[in-house]
């Protein structure tokens, strides 16, 4: 037995290479993992300029108390610029987002002001208000974004707002999936007697492509030892990464053991958790070598522990495992001491608190467990039964 951190650490600490970059539009690169740190050439905004549309002064003219009036010396639109500069008892009218004329450091709002003809009068307020300073969001030399991290839509608008319009990304890590099994059917096809339909090759190709990778469809395999054998060798030589579900625990026809054996290189472990004890782990060739249980859930739950990680190192991020946080329990929780366990959990919002309890039943093979639940309820190895109130520790599943 080897307890699920450690799996983990082995697992990457065997995964020494990064993907290589890629040039990519932005518009292609959400998602993406940054192959290098981006520093701003330039300050954002560019230039000072108006928070709102109003009327641009000088402090100087702001009256400490009554009113004042100022000479409106014209307009100035976002995206056209003042050349002259505003002089004592002078303001100049401004729409949000045009740089600010020289001579000018504080913009009423329009609604805070009486305008008559070409004259304004003003009211007393804090100088230097409703602007926005050259340079306030990003300056000149700044690293902005930093190599590892994921380009979420955020990432990709402040790119652009450097002016960048492509990014160095690394590319997507291939991942093969191949199911094992003679009772396995492919859907939409007619099930023979004793067969079931498969699923863990569409919620684990899901999970590789939610996880930023690229999945190739190497359909199922039989139980034969050649026609394994054969398949897995091949599936190694276009693939980053090969994922197999069934065939590894110690049943008379767990032939992806038997094949593995001879590849070499591959760990056969028993994992101190629950649900999805067997796990393989290893390399085939130049490609890492995944195999996952055959029990639809504890293929997700491996395949979220395990391989998420490693495709995520692959690909260059820097963080590899999403942070858990704590909730309630609101109902008892049966738990052996010495292993880790993951139950399917429904988490809510009790007013002041997140309480989670179980979808219901937990067999591993209950894979409509995954679908009502909403996260993994975490309880650690040296724990015993959860009673109702206790805290336990959460993983919500990941937003697709
Ligand atoms: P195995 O590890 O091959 O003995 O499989 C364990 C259990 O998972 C068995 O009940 C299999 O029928 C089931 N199973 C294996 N592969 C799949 C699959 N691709 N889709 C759904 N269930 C599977
Ligand atoms: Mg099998």
């Amino acid at each position: 037995m080897i307890s699920v951190r450690d799996a983990q650490t082995h697992i990457l600490d065997r995964i020494t290479t990064v993907a290589a970059p890629e040039l990519l539009p932005l518009a292609a690169a959400l998602g993406r993992v940054l192959a290098e740190d981006v520093r701003s050439e330039m300050d954002v905004p560019p230039t000072t300029n108006s928070a709102v549309d109003g009327y641009a002064v000088a402090a100087a003219d702001i009256p400490a108390t009554g009113t004042r009036a100022l000479t409106v010396v014209g307009e100035l639109a976002a995206g056209a610029v003042f050349s002259g500069a505003l002089q004592r008892g002078q303001a100049l009218r401004i729409m949000t987002g045009a740089p600010m004329p020289a001579g000018a450091d504080t913009v009423y709002l329009q609604e805070n002001v009486e305008r008559d003809g070409d004259r304004v009068v003003v009211g007393a307020m804090a100088s230097g208000v409703n602007v926005r300073h050259r340079g306030e969001d990003v300056q000149a030399g700044a690293v902005v974004l930093v190599a590892g991290s994921v380009l979420r839509p955020q990432e990709i608008g402040v790119a652009a707002s450097l002016g960048l319009a492509q990014l160095l990304v690394r590319q997507k890590p291939r991942v093969a999936i191949l199911s094992t099994g003679d009772e396995v059917a492919e859907p939409g096809t007619s099930r023979k007697p004793g067969q079931i339909f498969d699923s863990n090759r569409f919620s684990l190709r899901g999970l590789v492509e939610a996880a930023g990778a690229e999945a190739v469809d190497d359909g199922i395999v039989p139980d034969q030892f050649d026609e394994l054998h054969a398949r897995l060798l091949r599936a190694a030589e276009h693939a980053d990464v090969v994922l197999t579900s069934g065939g590894v625990s110690v049943g008379d026809y767990d032939l992806v053991k038997s094949v593995l054996q001879q590849a070499g290189g591959i760990h056969f472990w028993q994992v101190a958790m629950q649900p999805g004890r067997p796990l393989a782990a290893g390399s085939i060739g130049r490609a890492h070598f995944f195999g996952l249980p055959g029990n639809p859930v504890a293929s997700m739950l491996t395949f979220h522990l395990f391989v998420r990680p490693a495709l995520w190192k692959l690909a260059g991020r820097r963080e590899l495992f999403a942070q858990p946080f704590h909730a309630t329990a609101a109902e008892p929780l049966s738990k052996k001491i010495g292993r880790r366990e993951f139950k399917r959990g429904i988490l809510s919002w009790a007013q002041d608190h997140w309480d989670v309890r179980t979808t219901g039943p937990q067999g591993s093979g209950i894979l409509t467990s995954m679908t009502t639940a909403n996260c993994f309820i975490v309880i650690e190895e040296e724990r015993g039964d959860v009673q109702t109130g206790e805290t336990v520790w959460v993983e919500p599943f990941q937003a697709l």
